[in-house]
């Protein structure tokens, strides 16, 4: 958990002040489920001004004051097992340790069918390009900043569409049991504008054999956001984007069998549902996965 010194230049110290300051009074929580791809919600003992540090599987994890107390909020991974997790906090010197309960969900199966075989079951050179490719993923998702760049855990929907594809489904690609949706698809025409859903910085752009066109957006404390598939990427490295403004465009690149745009949203590292933290999905019809995509 050590302090990122490349942030502190003095406009963006000050926009940080200003966040955690507005953070420390009123923040909303999201909402909790104990489940594989949920959160957990712990209020913690510990009480001052300073945030308690609280670890989960040795990794950081978010924690906010709300109503003058303050939460930890983990990241449940989807392949998390039944039963009884733990967390560690240090405050003052002092270590703690808190425990909560995973239970089982069963998400859905989905079958789906690309053209592209080499989409599937890609070549020996598509396989290097993969790994080093996957590597830069992995270490956008596991970022950490002490910072928390965003003012509110109720995010906005970045695009507007039909939400194509569920959080969760155990999928087979061509029959072929591959990693569960670790993110939900939302369909829109070619070109639709995508919009950040909550303020932060963009930590990783690129195009990825998969993925596609691709920016990975980091609203601190371990929270990142991840936009697949996109026709074209408006925002920079390093940049800091505010909510609302336009991170690219909807899109077809990388693995998909049409335009939509794949959204992750991970905490701590765990991808995680974004129903929990995504106040419109949650008032959306249910889903018609019978027209799937990436
Ligand atoms: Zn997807």
């Amino acid at each position: 958990m050590k302090y990122n010194h490349e942030h502190i230049t003095s406009a963006l110290f000050g926009f940080a002040l200003f966040v955690f300051s507005n953070l420390s009074q009123a923040i909303e929580l999201p909402q909790q489920d104990n489940v594989p791809g949920g959160i957990a919600i712990i209020q913690l003992n510990e009480t001052g001004d300073a945030a308690p540090k609280v670890s989960y599987k040795k990794k950081p994890v978010m924690v906010i004051k709300h109503q003058q107390a303050w939460y930890a909020l983990i990241g449940i991974p989807l392949a998390a097992k039944n039963g009884t997790h733990s967390i560690n906090s240090t405050h003052a010197g002092n270590n703690n340790s808190y425990r909560f309960q995973v239970t089982d969900k069963q998400y859905e199966s989905q079958y789906i069918t690309i053209k592209n075989k080499r989409k599937v079951n890609p070549n020996k050179d598509d396989m290097k390009r993969i790994g080093r490719e996957r590597k830069k993923i992995n270490a956008a998702l596991a970022h950490w900043d002490d910072l928390l760049y965003t003012n509110t855990l109720q995010l906005d929907l970045p695009v507007q569409g039909r939400l194509s594809s569920p959080f969760g489904l155990r999928r087979f690609f061509n029959e072929q049991p591959r990693k569960p949706h670790s993110g939900i698809d939302i369909a829109a025409p070619k070109g639709t504008p995508i919009t950040a859903p909550a303020s932060g910085k963009v930590i990783l752009t690129g195009n990825f054999f998969f993925n596609g066109n691709s920016a990975f957006i980091d609203h601190g404390q371990g929270l990142i956001t991840m936009y697949c598939h996109m026709d074209s990427i408006k925002v920079k490295e390093g940049q800091l984007i505010k909510q609302g403004e336009q991170i690219g465009s909807i899109g077809m690149t990388g693995r998909v069998t049409g335009p939509h745009l794949h959204w992750s949203i991970s905490m701590n590292n765990a991808r995680i549902d974004p129903n929990l933290i995504v106040p419109a999905l949650r008032q959306t019809p249910p889903t018609d996965i019978s027209t799937p995509s990436k």
